[in-house]
């Protein structure tokens, strides 16, 4: 799929590594695990949001914006890295947080939120849980347009047709990785949340005609939601692309046994998996959506889902930032959820 028609900004130098996982592995007892490290994706630190940025700020540059508007939970990577890509280009940020769990926004805060004051926020607005974000997002484009600057609203994780594009340019990276490395994978598992990353994935396999099924971990929805979300997100991809395809509804598969008692609440398997990959590969996943969906990944596993003669790969989205608002927890100092 060629997506040289697009501006781009370019964030990150080369490819993120593919690697096999040995010791995790042998913790786990099969099957074999391999990760694909786009949490050393460029932008302070970055993660999955790096890849949509390219194409969406890119796009604020040619509207001629001078301020990104975006949206997320109190400690939003997403964010984080719209922040330092705004940094970077020279172009400043508002940002809304929705307090998802009351209370739970703190100006003090540590991780993500730390950041957001380190790299000089223009301004945070906070609304409470259930706000409509893009009417919050359109009045503050309305204010800034008030005076005379120009925004340029950047949806929720980055998830639009644009946004995805960033998952094609992954798949198409990828495909290239396996093909050099001479590895054949059998299933990927990657988090699904706003849908931009399962989805332009989705995109870049259908349309690559990569034959590697997609396992999806919901870490803020049941498959009942998230699939359809999923499936829109697939479409619209291949839509903006100008490619003849039809998402099946078949190709979008998740599990949304992972993410409760809530969307970044903290539980039990989710601190196993934190202190698992740590403790084995000194990799570091983060406690809202990395370390949930390796806890699905090691209980399908465990289950027999993933069978041991599998080769399984696990992209690794980012977000190790967060671990440092929830310390004491992924050390296992404080009682979770189950
Ligand atoms: C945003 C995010 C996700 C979810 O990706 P979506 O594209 O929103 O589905 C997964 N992992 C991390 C670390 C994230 O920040």
């Amino acid at each position: 799929m060629d997506l040289s028609r697009f501006p781009r900004r370019i964030y990150t130098h080369g490819e993120t590594p593919l690697e096999f996982m040995p010791r995790f592995t042998q913790a786990l007892g099969g099957p074999q695990v391999w990760i694909k490290r786009d949490d050393q994706l460029g932008l302070t630190p970055g993660g999955n949001k790096t890849r949509k940025l390219e194409f969406l700020v890119a796009d604020a540059l040619a509207q001629g914006a001078d301020t990104l508007v975006t949206c997320g939970a109190p400690q939003s990577n997403h964010c984080r890295i719209t922040l330092a890509a705004a940094v970077r280009e020279g172009l400043k940020c508002r940002i809304v947080i929705e307090e998802r769990v009351p209370e739970s926004f703190s100006d003090e805060a540590s991780g993500n939120h730390f950041m957001f004051r380190l790299m000089g926020v223009d301004n945070i607005d906070v609304v409470p849980a259930g706000t409509d974000m893009a009417a919050a997002m359109k009045r503050v484009a309305d204010e800034l347009a008030a005076v005379g600057r120009k925004a340029y609203i950047i949806a929720g994780g980055g998830s639009n047709a644009l946004g995805g594009l960033g998952y094609v340019a992954c798949a198409q990276e990828l495909q290239q990785q396996l093909f050099d490395q001479g590895v054949k994978i059998d299933r990927v598992v990657v988090g699904s949340g706003s849908s931009g990353t399962h989805g332009g994935l989705l995109a870049g396999f259908l349309g690559n005609r990569i034959n590697i099924p997609i396992v999806g971990i919901g870490v803020s929805r049941d498959p009942a939601d998230q699939d359809p979300l999923v499936h829109r997100e697939a479409q619209a991809v291949c839509d903006l692309l100008g490619i003849d395809l039809t998402v099946p509804r078949e190709a979008v598969l998740s599990f949304g046994d992972y993410w409760r008692p809530k969307y970044s609440v903290p539980n039990r398997k989710m601190v196993e998996a934190v202190q698992m990959l740590a403790r084995t590969e000194g990799i570091l996943l983060d406690p809202v959506y990395t370390g949930k969906v390796m806890a699905g990944l090691i209980d399908l596993s465990r289950k027999g889902y993933f069978r041991k003669d599998e080769k399984i790969l696990f992209l690794h989205t980012g977000g190790a930032t967060s671990l440092h608002a929830y310390e004491q927890v992924v050390l296992g100092k404080v009682p979770v959820a189950d």
